[in-house]
Order: structure tokens, then C-alpha cells, then sequence
């Protein structure tokens, strides 16, 4: 078959490699100048064990995000080697419950301690676990107590997606039936008689078409738009919110920053791998939130003085919570540049609303019709199970 797999981040990209290894061509198509350029690569790569889900006591997120930290490894492996788990896997990270969080500090310790007892199943190492609060004056010596009731260290980690990305290139370059249609923006799609569809793509103002025996959706943000064109809509609200947050390969960071993770409620996180830190802000880094088919935002803002505005607004917040970190978060430092990208979801209220279905993410996962794929990967830990999902199915697996 021929077949046409729109969108090359994460979901994209591990279709295409997995369907063109088995002997399918395949054409992959961005609208970006190189693969892996949309949330897959500005997210932090967090491999989520359900930590931060606990306003879903059914523990269905929870379960939900252990199957897909538990295949992602396994999954990928194949695609970006061992060593990458290795030389990208950032420190683990430490959970800050602050005094004001949505779920109080006991409730959070409750949720740990279910999500703890699953896991060890789905190919996770029983090694994980284990947590442990950290005591008065470990959490004095970080956090400000003030602000911060309880700190828990867990086995969860990330992997720097800038890592991943590297060695997904490598894997697509070398895999022989896959081509790549960069530069391409999917504006269109039909069905053709047979079962066969036709793409429409705008290449900077020039219009093209591909026509396809097959065609899977993974276009994230701009998916349920593209559905809609062929008359798959489901009825339901969603929300895209565009969230930047800040990157830096500056050593004086990574080498001391912990990672981190505040919870829950509208907060942020630290992240520090190997070679880079992450860290982000939701209240000032969060840049829109829309509940429509297709967000309206195109991207970062360009001026200088409001990228300075973000880094400050962000670094100074989580270096308020962060006392003991406050070196490592100086806005002024050199390094820090901008990152983000869309989090779509179903729902129709932010994270402050408790009752939010941003709390709930299980409603994820492929959606056929006939030929027609559509992949709502949910979540960076999910995207190579879903992906293998989406393969299974259309390989007749
Ligand atoms: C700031 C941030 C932090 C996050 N942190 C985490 C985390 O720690 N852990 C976690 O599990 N998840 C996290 N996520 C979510 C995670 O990044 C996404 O769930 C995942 O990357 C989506 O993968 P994808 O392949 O579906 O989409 P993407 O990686 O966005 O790929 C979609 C691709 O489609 C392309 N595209 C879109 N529209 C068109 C079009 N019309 N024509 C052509 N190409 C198009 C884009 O350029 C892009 O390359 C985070 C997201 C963000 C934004």
C-alpha cells in the first residue's frame, strides 16, 4: 500500500518507521521543515507513572499513563537504541505538594501510595515503587516550607526529547521505503472512489495533492479539523492550550537544578537531564487555551521583549517556590531560550477546575474508519503505544 502518515512528531514518525518496515511505502508529511519539530520535541519528556492524576481516583489516567511509560522503552528502543534511555534520562523526579494544591498533601500521599501498589505490572521494574517524603530540613534545604507542605522523591524520570529527536532522524533517514514531504501543510482531504484519499497540501501558497491507499492522522492539534473534512467529527468539546515554557544547555543549571514537579494544581516543573534543563511556569507560560476544533495560535511570540518577559515572569516563580535552587533559576543567566507547543485535549475548563476532564486522560487512542486512521496520541507516554496500536491494525496484527 501506499500510505500517507500526516504529522511527524512522535506518533508520526514511529507509524511511518514501524509501516514502512514492513514493506509498505510511506510518505510522511509536515508542515515544518524537518520532522519532529511540533509538541513531541518541546514537551519535557516526562515518562508520566500517573503521579500527578490523583484528582482521577477512579485510577484509570493513572493506569492508563503506567501501560504507556511501561511499553515506551520497549517500543522505541528498536527506533532510537538503548543508550539514549541512558545518556537522556534526566534525575528522578521530586513531587512538591504546595499548601495550596488542589488535592491536600495526604490526599496526594493516598493517591502515591495506589499508584505505587500497580506498579511493577506492565513491564515496569518493581524498583519504582519505592518513594519516600523527604524530611523537614531536606525540604527546607530546596523549598520554602511556606509555600511547599510536603516533597516526595519518586522513581519517575524523562527522557530529553531533543535526544529522541536526534536519533528518530537518524532512524528515518536510514529506513529505505519512507520518504518525507516536509514544508507541506495538509489542508485538505477526500475520499476517492476504492477506498483510496486524496491529501491536499499547500506548499508556501502553492497548492498539490497526494492520493493514498491508506492515510493516518496524526497532526495533534489540527487532527479533529482534518477529520472533519471527511465528516468524522465527534461531538464533544476541545480544549488547546498553547504552553511555552524555557531550555538551556548552560551546565551551571543542569548540573545543579533537581527535577521537579508541583502538584497539583496550575504550577510547573524543573527538569534536569544529562546535558540540558527544562523548566516551566503554567501560569505565565500558558499562552492561550481555546475550546475549538482547531486552535487559532500559530506558535511563540517573536519580540525580544516579551521572550525576556517569559523567561523572567517563569524563572522567578519557581525560583520563589525553589529558594534553595534560586542559583540555577536567575532568569539573567545565559542559556535560557524559549520552547513550547500545544497540549490538546478533550474538555471545556482548565486545570483549575477540578471537575476538568484535563484530569481525566484515558479517552485517548486511534480511531478508525476503514482506511482512515486518526491518532489522538493524549500524552508523549503514550505515543509509542498508541502507534503501535494504529500499526497493529492497519498491518492486521
Ligand atoms: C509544553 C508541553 C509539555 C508537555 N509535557 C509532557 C510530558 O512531560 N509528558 C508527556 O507524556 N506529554 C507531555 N506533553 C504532551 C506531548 O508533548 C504530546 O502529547 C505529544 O508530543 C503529541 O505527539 P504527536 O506526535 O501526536 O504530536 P506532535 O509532536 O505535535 O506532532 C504533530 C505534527 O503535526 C504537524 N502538523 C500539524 N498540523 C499540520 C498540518 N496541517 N499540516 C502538516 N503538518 C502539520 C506538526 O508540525 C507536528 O510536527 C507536553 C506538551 C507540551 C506542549
Amino acid at each position: 500500500m501506499r500510505i500517507g502518515v500526516l504529522g511527524a512528531g512522535l506518533s508520526g514518525c514511529t507509524i511511518a518507521l514501524e509501516l514502512a518496515d514492513a514493506g509498505h511505502q510511506v510518505v510522511l508529511i509536515d508542515r515544518q521543515a524537518e520532522p519532529l519539530l511540533g509538541a513531541s520535541s518541546n514537551c519535557e519528556g516526562k515518562l508520566h507513572l500517573g503521579y500527578v492524576y490523583g484528582l482521577d481516583d477512579s485510577l484509570r489516567t493513572a493506569e492508563t499513563m503506567l501501560q504507556g511509560a511501561g511499553h515506551f522503552r520497549p517500543l522505541l528502543e528498536r527506533w532510537v537504541g538503548a543508550d539514549c534511555f541512558e545518556t537522556g534520562r534526566s534525575s528522578p523526579f521530586i513531587y512538591a505538594i504546595p499548601h495550596d494544591s488542589m488535592l491536600p498533601a495526604n490526599r496526594v500521599l493516598e493517591h502515591f501510595r495506589q499508584v505505587s501498589a500497580r506498579l511493577g505490572a506492565n513491564g515496569l521494574t518493581t524498583q519504582w515503587r519505592e518513594y519516600s517524603c523527604l524530611t523537614e530540613s531536606k525540604l527546607a534545604a530546596v523549598f520554602d516550607p511556606d509555600r511547599i507542605a510536603l516533597a516526595v522523591r519518586t522513581h519517575e524520570f524523562a527522557i530529553d526529547p531533543l535526544c529522541l529527536r536526534e536519533r528518530l532522524l537518524a532512524a528515518l533517514d536510514e529506513m529505505p521505503s519512507l520518504s518525507l514531504l516536509m514544508a507541506a501543510t495538509v489542508c485538505d482531504i477526500v475520499a476517492l472512489p476504492g477506498e483510496r484519499f486524496r491529501v491536499g497540501l499547500d506548499f508556501a501558497g502553492e497548492r498539490n495533492s497526494e492520493d493514498f491507499d491508506c492515510v493516518v492522522n496524526c497532526l495533534w492539534e489540527q487532527r479533529l479539523a482534518l477529520d472533519a473534512r471527511l465528516g468524522h467529527q465527534l461531538n464533544r468539546p476541545v480544549i488547546h492550550r498553547f504552553k511555552s515554557a524555557l531550555r538551556t544547555q548552560n551546565p551551571d543549571v543542569f548540573e545543579t537544578l533537581p527535577s521537579v514537579t508541583f502538584t497539583i494544581g496550575e504550577y510547573g516543573d524543573t527538569v534536569a537531564y544529562p546535558g540540558r534543563a527544562y523548566a516551566s511556569w503554567y501560569p505565565t507560560g500558558l499562552l492561550s487555551e481555546e475550546v475549538a476544533l482547531a486552535p487559532s495560535r500559530t506558535g511563540l511570540p517573536q519580540d525580544e521583549e516579551a521572550i525576556e518577559a517569559l523567561k523572567r515572569s517563569q524563572l522567578e516563580a519557581l525560583a520563589a517556590l525553589m529558594p534553595g535552587a534560586a542559583e540555577a533559576l536567575d532568569w539573567r543567566l545565559p542559556g535560557w531560550s524559549l520552547c513550547g507547543g500545544y497540549i490538546t485535549a478533550w474538555g471545556q475548563s482548565g486545570i483549575a477546575d477540578s471537575q476538568s476532564e484535563l484530569h481525566q486522560r484515558t479517552r485517548v487512542g486511534v480511531h478508525s474508519y476503514g482506511r482512515y486512521h486518526s491518532v489522538d496520541t493524549g500524552k508523549l507516554t503514550l505515543a509509542p503505544l498508541i502507534a503501535k496500536q494504529a500499526c497493529d491494525r492497519i498491518l492486521g496484527r
